[in-house]
């Protein structure tokens, strides 16, 4: 579809999507205050926004928009420290998640013939059976093994030939450290596709990934409140994530008003879904940092791209009064080709700051590498955020490894 052409389908799909949230209790209210009429898609900014608190609050059933008996099938957000969020689908919803989900497949790269193996859990996580639907959907021969230990992960998609994966990337990073452990047991692979996401990375950690994985790796983005993953992923060209603009309304705003921002400007993801029927939100605020990218993709599609999330705003960690993202510090460690890439941002005392870094093992017995490799990290962190921190280089396995994602940042401090 041409611009206008989505535009258009969008327009029509927004002020249908308005009626349908009119039925989620706390959206009525918001949407009677503010009396709007969608007559041009940027009547969107007048809209009210659902931020994740309204959907914490109206946990378990509260954001439903249709009798249960047309909901088949209840999902929840991880809900690290409160209540999960709660997603609903009619069958309609499931279809099109499905179809999104099979689109994303075929827009990494994967066509019938593949073997898929999803290697995350598979109940109320959205990333688990969402991806299996959508490699059924497209045809690829699926392997459900759901979540184990990267032993088990290995052995079976060696034994059944998987050619896709999918995976959180510090799972990924795993995966990485048991075949550097096993001597050659990559030859007895056929992995060429890793679609890694539900947690915040960074470029230089794809790139470490890649390389020490034989693989093509693609960022693929979504959340739970608006339907899980199957929002936007990238194609080969990896110049941004594509958004399924068909099927997404995106907005990037101020995160501190909430006003919209100028085209191509950071700020934070807004999505409205324009096609769900249970759980039909407006405006959810993401609390992800981007920006959109205008113009077309080498690939020939035309919806826009979003640029690779810098990170969470909820992550950021204020240190001695300075703003850090974990993702600077990543994208630091990770481009150095001596890490493994598992690392740990330790904040204690006042307001201490200690890096801890894990290396292959073949550097960390040469002690002239591993100091240079100190100052170096030591110095680029300085660089980009006036902060001088403790750096530690670690063997590998030195850092906890958690079962779902990583644990990036541990603050002990006694502020
Ligand atoms: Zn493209």
């Amino acid at each position: 579809m041409e611009r206008e052409e989505i535009e258009r389908l969008q327009k029509k799909k927004l002020k249908a999507a308005v009626k349908r949230a009119e039925k989620i209790p706390f959206l009525r209210e918001r949407l009677r205050e503010k009396r709007i009429e969608v007559s041009e898609l940027s009547d969107a900014a007048k809209l009210p926004f659902t931020i994740k608190k309204d959907l914490v609050n109206a946990f378990p059933y509260g954001a439903l928009a249709v009798p249960l008996q047309r909901v088949v099938r209840i999902h929840t957000s991880s809900g690290s420290t409160n209540k999960p969020v709660t997603t609903f689908y009619t069958k309609k919803d499931l279809e099109i998640w499905s179809e999104l989900m099979a689109r994303g497949l075929a827009c990494a790269g994967a066509r019938r013939g593949d073997v898929f193996q999803n290697t995350t859990s598979q109940g109320f996580f959205t990333g688990g059976l969402g991806l299996i639907q959508g490699a059924e959907k497209l045809g690829l021969t699926v392997v459900p093994l759901g979540s184990a230990n990267p032993e088990k992960q290995l052995e079976v998609m060696a034994d059944f030939g998987v050619t896709v994966f999918h995976a959180i990337p510090s799972f990924a990073l795993r995966m990485i450290e048991m075949l550097e452990a096993s001597n050659g047991f990559r030859d007895s692979l056929k992995i060429r596709i890793g679609i890694l996401g539900a947690e915040p990375w960074t470029k230089e950690m794809r790139t470490k990934i890649e390389g020490a994985l034989g693989i093509g790796a693609f960022n693929n983005y979504g959340l739970a409140e608006v339907g899980g993953p199957g929002v936007a992923i990238e194609c080969p060209f990896k110049s941004g994530l594509h958004v399924w603009e068909d099927r997404f309304l995106i907005e990037v705003v101020d995160p501190n008003t909430g006003e919209p921002l100028e085209e191509e400007e950071e700020g934070e993801l807004v999505i409205t879904p324009l096609d769900r029927e249970a759980m039909p939100i407006l405006r959810y605020r993401t609390g992800d940092l981007t920006r959109i990218i205008d113009g077309k993709c080498e690939c020939g599609r035309t919806h826009r791209r979003i640029e690779w999330m810098r990170g969470r705003i909820d992550d950021m960690v204020k240190i001695r009064g300075i703003g850090v993202y974990p993702s600077t510090v990543e994208k630091i460690i990770a481009s150095h080709p001596e890490s493994n890439g598992n690392f740990q941002i330790l904040l204690s005392g006042v307001d201490d700051i200690t890096v801890k870094l894990e290396v292959n093992s073949s550097v960390i017995s040469n002690q002239a590498a591993v100091e240079r490799l100190r100052t170096s990290i030591f110095e680029e962190i300085k660089d980009a955020t006036l902060l001088r921190s403790n750096v530690e280089i670690c063997p590998p396995g030195s850092i906890p490894r958690s079962e779902g994602k990583a644990k990036r940042v541990v603050d002990l401090r006694r502020l």
